[in-house]
C-alpha cells in the first residue's frame, strides 16, 4: 500500500482537525465570515466542483436520454445514468463533491484523513433537503487517509488534496487511487508554472498566520506520468484560476 509518509501525514491530519478545519469549513461554506481572499478561493473551488459535476452530467446525458445537465449550482435530482455508480471521494473535506453526487444517485464512499472534516460532510448531508429522499443513497462517511482506502469503485475522485504532498508522495497517492478505480480517476492539483512558483515563494516569505502547512505545486507531466504508470490515459482537462485559487483538473480512464 502506498504511504504518504509519516510526519507530513500527521501534520496535515492535525491541521485539518484544528485550525485548518476552522479555516476550510468557512471557505467551503456559505456564510459571510470569510475575507476577500477566502471568498475568492471559495468561488474558485466551487468552479472546480462544478466542472467535475458537468463531466458526470455530460456522460449521463450521453448515456441516458432523461439525464439533466445541471451542475451543483442548480437543483440536482437522481439521474438514471449516475444512479448506483460507485464513487470514492478521497479527501472529501466537507462534502462539496460528495453531496451533489449523492443527490444524483451515486453511491459515494467519502473519506478524509480529518475526522473533523468528514464529520462535517456527514452533518451537511444529514441536514440537506436531499437526505432520505428516494434515489439518494446516504454516502458512507469514514475518517481514513486515502492511502488506507481499499475497495473498487467506478470512479475515484480526489480534489485539491495533492497540494499537501510533495511529488514523490503524490506519485504514490495517484498510484494507489488508480488501483481502486475500475474505470476512471478524477483529480485536481495546483499546477507548477513559473508564475505560480514565484507567487508561492513570495507567499512563503510572508506566511499568513492560517497557513500552518506547506503547499506543493505539481507538474502536470509528472501527474500524467504517474497515471500512465498505473495504466490510465488522460481524457479531459480543465483549469480554474481566480486571483488566489489555481487548480488543474484531470480525468483519466483505464486503458
Ligand atoms: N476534496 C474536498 C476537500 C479539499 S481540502 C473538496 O474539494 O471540497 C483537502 C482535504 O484533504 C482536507 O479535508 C484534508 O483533511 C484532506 N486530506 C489531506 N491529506 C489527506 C490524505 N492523505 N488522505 C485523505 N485525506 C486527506
Amino acid at each position: 500500500m502506498a504511504q504518504a509518509g509519516g510526519d507530513e501525514l500527521e501534520a496535515v491530519k492535525k491541521y485539518f482537525n484544528t485550525s485548518g478545519f476552522e479555516r476550510w469549513n468557512k471557505i467551503y461554506g456559505e456564510t459571510d465570515e470569510v475575507n476577500k481572499v477566502q471568498l475568492d478561493i471559495r468561488k474558485g473551488h466551487a468552479m472546480t466542483v462544478d466542472k467535475v459535476l458537468a463531466w458526470f452530467d455530460a456522460d449521463a446525458a450521453g448515456g441516458a436520454a432523461s439525464a439533466s445537465s445541471s451542475s451543483s449550482s442548480s437543483p440536482s435530482s437522481p439521474s438514471p445514468a449516475i444512479a448506483g455508480r460507485t464513487v470514492c471521494d478521497a479527501g472529501c473535506g466537507t462534502g462539496s463533491l460528495t453531496l451533489p453526487l449523492a443527490e444524483r444517485g451515486a453511491r459515494v464512499s467519502a473519506s478524509d484523513i480529518s475526522a473533523a472534516m468528514v464529520g462535517e460532510a456527514e452533518r451537511r448531508f444529514r441536514q440537506s433537503p436531499a437526505a432520505g429522499k428516494e434515489g439518494v443513497p446516504a454516502p458512507a462517511f469514514e475518517a481514513k487517509d486515502l492511502e488506507s482506502v481499499g475497495g473498487s469503485f467506478d470512479t475515484v475522485c480526489c480534489l485539491d488534496v495533492m497540494i499537501h504532498y510533495p511529488q514523490d508522495k503524490a506519485d504514490a497517492m495517484v498510484g494507489h487511487l488508480a488501483s481502486l478505480a475500475e474505470r476512471r480517476v478524477v483529480l485536481s492539483f495546483a499546477p507548477y508554472t513559473p508564475a505560480l512558483a514565484l507567487l508561492k515563494r513570495v507567499g512563503e516569505l510572508f506566511p499568513g498566520p492560517a497557513k500552518a502547512t506547506r503547499a506543493y505545486l505539481h507538474r502536470e507531466a509528472d501527474v500524467e506520468a504517474a497515471l500512465a504508470r498505473a495504466g490510465f490515459r488522460v481524457t479531459r482537462r480543465e483549469m480554474t484560476s481566480t486571483s488566489f485559487y489555481f487548480s488543474r483538473l484531470l480525468e483519466a480512464v483505464r486503458e
